[in-house]
């Protein structure tokens, strides 16, 4: 689509796949507009970029609450929390098994937890192998931030920066599935938008594009400029791309392109090639751009995988 925006898109995305999915199949799809969920909110709150939104589990952050913890496994180190609300009369068996599957499948180093039980005077009392690690305060603060309830379980996740949202995010789909909580009936569809447009190279250490060299980043020449100077983090430059997701599952991908010859010097100033290095790379694209190419936008819908969810195949 020429001269369109990101919502201009989702706006016909919305439109062909709310009316495909209720054509084809009985089960309660979401009506539009459908959910706009950021990148950095998916991977806190669902430890993915493809959530499964029938799955009604979250994913809390509570690494400040254990800067300075005895419990090494803890300490300075990213913490998360999942409430699985009535998961206290589980049997023995049940937690052996989960704990089993975050170490041999998951490769965490172990699956932390405790049962929210009644205490004294109203208060709660927490069984399980993570409380003698706790102080008063930190119950608490467990107690507000995760909305804790009698016959709650509050697992924890705990891991490096990079690990703890992935890990979080497959307790999360595990539990739910053990626990019988995703309700089949529905096709829940969302947008993820934001992604980053930089990351690090896990070898290098240096600055990489993180998908589409080619997408409009956010906030465009000024942004880029800004971080040239080094008065902004790059990897805090998101890019104007964009997935479609149904049930865990990528159905679309998509992003506003960028149409500026100037924009796609400056971004990749960024990953240390020089105008000389993207004109001879790209001199098609850097041409036609020249030319004065329409701002563009646009999204792809994986037609087997929405024939796939539509058919109830894997
Ligand atoms: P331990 O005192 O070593 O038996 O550990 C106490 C609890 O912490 C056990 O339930 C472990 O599974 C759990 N645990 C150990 N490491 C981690 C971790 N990195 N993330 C979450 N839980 C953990």
């Amino acid at each position: 689509m020429s001269f369109a925006t990101q919502e201009d898109v989702f706006a016909v995305a919305e439109e062909v796949l709310s009316a495909t999915f209720s054509e084809f199949s009985d089960k309660q799809v979401s009506p539009a507009p459908f959910r706009r969920i950021t990148y950095k909110e998916a991977m806190l709150t669902y430890g993915s970029d493809k959530p499964d939104l029938r799955n009604p589990l979250v994913i809390k952050e509570l690494s400040d609450l254990f800067v300075d913890s005895d419990f090494k496994p803890f300490c300075n180190k990213t913490v998360r929390g999942i409430r699985v609300p009535g998961m206290a009369k589980r049997s023995k068996t049940f937690f052996k098994s989960m704990e089993d599957f975050a170490v041999q499948e998951v490769g965490m180093k172990g699956l932390g937890y405790f049962k929210v039980e009644p205490g004294e005077n109203g208060m709660f009392k927490y069984n399980g192998p993570i409380d003698k690690f706790l102080n008063d305060d930190q119950r608490k603060e467990l107690a507000t931030r995760c909305e804790l309830q009698e016959g709650d379980v509050l697992y924890f996740i705990a891991d490096t920066k990079k690990n703890a949202p992935k890990f979080a995010g497959q307790i999360r789909t595990e539990v739910a599935k053990r626990m019988n909580l995703i309700d089949e009936s529905r096709f829940e569809l969302c947008f993820i938008v934001d992604f980053p447009m930089y990351e690090l190279d896990e070898e290098t250490g240096k600055i990489i594009f993180t998908h589409n060299p080619f997408s409009m980043p956010g906030g465009g020449a000024a942004t880029l400029d800004k971080a040239i100077r080094g008065e902004l983090d790059p990897l805090t430059i998101t890019a104007q791309q964009y997935d479609l997701v149904c049930n865990g599952i990528e159905l679309s991908s998509g992003a506003v392109r960028n149409h500026d010859p100037e924009i796609m010097i400056k971004a990749f100033q960024l990953v240390r090639l020089g105008e000389d290095d993207v004109k001879k790379k790209f001199p098609a694209m850097y041409n036609a751009f020249c030319y004065g190419a329409p701002p563009h936008a646009g999204i792809a819908p994986g037609i087997d995988r929405m024939v796939m969810l539509l058919a109830g195949e894997d």
